[in-house]
């Protein structure tokens, strides 16, 4: 591996569980590419990776301390937030602090953060944004199997016979190993995906089941019986490496006594469960990857569990090509599991029930106890915020007023807590906006340390950019603080690879081989061999420094008697169920080009270029039977709570349900914020909220007037409108703008563009408005305003007007007619890479390219990344379509 400090630097993508590994290069300006060495990616990239060059600008960054809203130096934010955590514990006890963690921290950071809070303010309350993710799969891996371990490794999903995909949309959420599926299609192989939706993966499906919401425990208590009673189970590995088999069975026949009454719970045809239960009993090499959609649900732990339950019964776990596999969202969410960062967890997989756990952790760290946990889960914790237990919390690296469910509560807790602590890279997001001291935290590229993958695989994050202003290391902020605080000899840390090898340490302590996460053969790391380790599959003990690929393939388990767990699974419906009032379901979920809450993401126009605003899928049923446009603005209503975006046709939707994206907050969106629609109920094992499942009713927004602004940089971003949604450009800043009250826009034309205009056309009658402000020449602002939204134009070329320093006569004359009559409309852009727009591909269709492959030489579209091919597959079928109907 390359070290940090020369011009090219191998690190890791900070985006999801892939955990794919890139090559940067800061000679001239700062170029990415795919690490062909890691062997999580073997050089791929998906299209979030391929822009990561165009995030790293310090735009909206957070730079300096601020305290009580006025820029301060570190010693003063420093000595404030160990005084505002010293007077709490002094009044109120240890217990009224909190921290909410994120998977974007690096494990070092993670494992100072559990240290100081566990070890030495004495609070168990640590969590952290893991649990929204996968707590549900951690809490049925340790049902199961003893602890939480992943049994199996990303060539599983290729050497599988039949790969069973469960609430995943990995072509969109988890890209590269998409495409490595994808490219392990041969004769034989088949793919079973299990979803609601019809999405961009169910392409790669021989079979898709698009079950009831929250059904999926029936479909694989179902199996199970399945599998006893078609003389499908592996006898010989129950009876010598399991134990409850019968129980389960039992459960199980309760649950789903047939295949007629799975088909029927489920609201499946009978003969496709029938084919997915031969196709399973059939296929010793099967793969059940399973992700958010099941984690995120009030049975996520039972979901985790049926499966596991089914690869039990079979002999399939952690053989080659034969395993579950949990696929996690974020970079390091894995990272966070290891060190603790779980509120039920207490370190290095060591858990407050375990007898002994508790001291041999404070003799670790020397301190004289650890908290007495468990503390609280997410959703738990900003109650105890809410109703005043806590009375300074800590937030790092997460945005909890957008991604917790029932937001406005989260707010309102936020609001009511006596001091908030942010360490961001932000300055402004939606969570800054309570924070009393805020504090500058490393971002991407600059920030040196560990992250761990869904297959156990821990790779280096390296810095490869200086850090900017005052900006520091998360493990820093938190160990001048520890020193503040008076706890300055357990926190001498000189660098993140001090930190590590204290992580590895305390894994290695006293573990004799009870506990299966133990990174002893790293714990003598120099700081060279940190600085160069390469990627590695954890456990990593002395002998076997090259780690282990896969686990328990011997049929060892880590329960106390060494057999795997079935677990009985009863069935558990959702529990926001469709009323009068709010008759559909709400589904929330990632979309391709976006990550989280935009805060990095949004930074890159190219990836903006997919899905620009909040959107709602609908299926045209549902659309006629409410009165909604496609394109068209609409609102969904939970209780007070509030969503409005574009209306999409989807037929790909089941009728009664809508599908939303998650990433839209208050700093990009009037009203775009998903958790407004789910309500606080989380799972009674694992604590994770039931994120897939919301109710509301639907209403189109009777709008009479739209527009485009367009602002050179720096204007505040909220607007007085009914409807808003921010794009940020590269030349300027824009927003889509919508209203459902007459607007006087000659007299209110200053308010938009910030100045009179020098150029405006008004016609009333026709409902439009344009007027641009043009300052010594230069366009400073501009707005364009319609009744019928399909006539105004796409943004790309009105862009282009803001990068020159002169407006020429044809471009003030194309501003009034909001049309470049020479600029190509080439619609919404499908490929990110090259910018190949949905206009263009149509029209290369129409040419005669009658495949994906044909699009890709003629148009270079999907031959980068691959991440849009589903889309360009969809776009080659709809075309064959309208021709055969026609
Ligand atoms: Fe990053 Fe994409 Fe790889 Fe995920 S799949 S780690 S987002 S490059």
């Amino acid at each position: 591996m390359t070290a940090s400090n020369t011009a090219s630097c191998h690190t890791t993508c900070p985006y999801c569980g892939v955990g794919c590994g890139v090559v940067t290069n800061t000679t001239d300006r700062l170029t990415v590419s795919g690490d062909t060495a890691h062997p999580a990616n073997l050089g791929r990239l998906c299209v979030k990776g391929t822009n990561l060059h165009e995030t790293t600008d310090l735009n909206g960054r957070l730079m300096q301390p601020r305290v009580a809203g006025r820029q301060v130096a570190w010693d003063q934010a420093i000595g404030e937030t160990a005084r505002a955590i010293r007077e709490s514990i002094a009044q109120y006890g240890p217990e009224s602090v909190a921290f909410y963690l994120s998977g974007q921290l690096l494990t070092e950071d993670y494992y100072v953060a559990n240290k100081l809070a566990k070890g030495f303010i004495g609070t168990p309350h640590v969590d952290t944004n893991s649990r929204l993710c996968m707590s549900s799969a951690v809490a049925a891996h340790k049902r199961a199997f003893g602890a939480d371990a992943v049994p199996a490794c990303y060539e599983d999903l290729e050497l599988a016979d039949l790969l069973v995909l469960v609430g995943s949309n990995a072509a969109w959420n988890h890209p590269v190993l998409y495409q490595r599926m994808k490219a392990a299609a041969r004769d034989g192989r088949r793919v079973v995906v299990i979803d609601p939706r019809e999405t961009a993966t169910s392409e790669l499906a021989d079979l898709h089941l698009r079950l009831r919401p929250g059904t999926d425990t029936v479909l694989f208590n179902g199996l199970l019986v399945w599998l006893a009673d078609q003389g499908g189970l592996d006898a010989d590995y129950i009876a010598e490496h399991c134990e409850g088999f019968d129980d389960a069975l039992a459960a199980a026949r309760a649950a789903a006594p047939d295949v007629a009454a799975v088909a029927s719970q489920c609201d499946l045809p009978e003969e496709a469960v029938t084919r997915f239960y031969r196709w399973y009993q059939a296929t010793p090499r099967t793969v059940t990857g399973f992700s958010q959609g099941a984690n995120q649900s009030v049975a996520g732990t039972d979901k985790g569990n049926a499966i596991i339950n089914c690869h039990l019964a079979t002999g399939r776990v952690g053989r080659p090509g034969a395993s579950p596999l949990s696929l996690t969202g974020q970079p390091n969410a894995m990272g966070g599991r290891e060190v603790g960062g779980l509120a039920n967890t207490l370190a290095a997989h060591m858990d407050y029930q375990t007898p002994g756990a508790r001291e041999l952790v404070a003799e670790f760290w020397q301190c004289e106890q650890v908290a007495d946990g468990p503390g609280h889960k997410a959703v738990q914790l900003f109650d105890a915020i809410h109703d005043g237990k806590i009375k300074v919390l800590w937030v790092m690296a997460t945005n909890p007023a957008v991604s917790l469910p029932d937001t406005a509560r989260v707010r309102e807790a936020l609001q009511r807590c006596p001091t908030v602590i942010v360490s961001d890279c932000m300055a402004s997001t939606d969570t800054t906006e309570f924070a009393d001291i805020l504090l500058p935290a490393a971002g991407w590229g600059e920030k040196d340390g560990t992250v761990t993958n869904s297959e156990r695989r821990i790779s280096r994050q390296r810095q490869f950019l200086p850090l900017p202003g005052e900006v520091r290391p998360d493990w820093w902020i938190m160990t001048e603080v520890a020193k503040a605080l008076g706890f300055g000899e357990a926190f001498k840390y000189a660098g993140p690879a001090d930190v590590f090898r204290e992580h590895a340490a305390l894994s290695a302590f006293r573990n004799d081989g009870q506990r299966i996460f133990n990174l002893a053969g790293l714990t003598t790391l120099s700081n060279e061999e940190y600085d160069q380790l390469s990627p590695v599959q954890w456990p990593v003990l002395p002998g076997a420094l090259a780690g282990q690929a896969r686990l328990f393939g011997d049929g060892h388990y880590c329960t106390a008697n060494g057999r795997g767990r079935f677990v009985p699974i009863h069935t558990v419906l959702p529990v926001c169920q469709p009323t009068a009032e709010a008759p559909l379901v709400v589904n929330t979920g990632r979309i391709r080009d976006q990550w989280h809450t935009m805060t990095r993401t949004a930074k890159s126009p190219r990836l903006l270029q997919h899905r620009g605003e909040p959107f709602i899928e609908v299926h045209p049923d549902d659309m006629a039977r409410y009165g909604l446009q496609d394109q068209g603005l609409a609102s969904l209503h939970n209780g007070d709570q509030r969503y409005v975006g574009k209306v999409r046709s989807c037929p790909q939707q089941r009728v009664g349900e809508v599908f939303v994206p998650i990433h839209w907050n208050q700093q990009f969106s009037s009203a775009g914020l998903a958790s407004a629609l789910t309500d606080r109920v989380t799972d009674p094992v694992s604590g994770q909220p039931e994120s897939k499942h919301g109710v509301a009713s639907i209403q189109p927004l009777k709008t009479k007037w739209h527009a485009r602004l367009l602002v050179r940089q720096n204007r505040p971003r909220r607007w007085r409108a009914d409807y808003w949604t921010y794009v940020p450009m590269a030349d300027c800043d824009s927003w889509w703008l919508a209203g459902t009250s007459d607007e006087d826009w000659a007299e209110r034309a200053d308010y938009w563009l910030g100045g009179a205009p020098q150029l405006v056309m008004n016609d009333p009658a026709q409902g439009m408005f344009r007027a641009a402000r043009i300052v010594d020449g230069r366009l400073e602002a501009l707005i364009l305003v319609d009744r019928d939204v399909s006539r105004l134009p796409d943004l790309a070329w009105l862009e282009t007007c803001f990068a020159s320093d002169t407006l020429s006569e044809r471009d003030r004359r194309a501003l009034l007619a909001a049309r470049d009559a020479e600029a190509e409309d080439i619609g919404a852009i499908v490929c990110s890479c090259f910018q190949v727009g949905e206009r263009q591909i149509e029209a290369a269709i129409a040419a005669g390219a009658a495949s994906v492959d044909e699009l890709g030489k003629r148009l270079r579209c999907g031959t980068n990344c691959g991440s849009c091919l589903p889309e360009l597959k969809e776009l080659v079928a709809n075309a064959v379509e309208v021709k055969v109907t026609s």
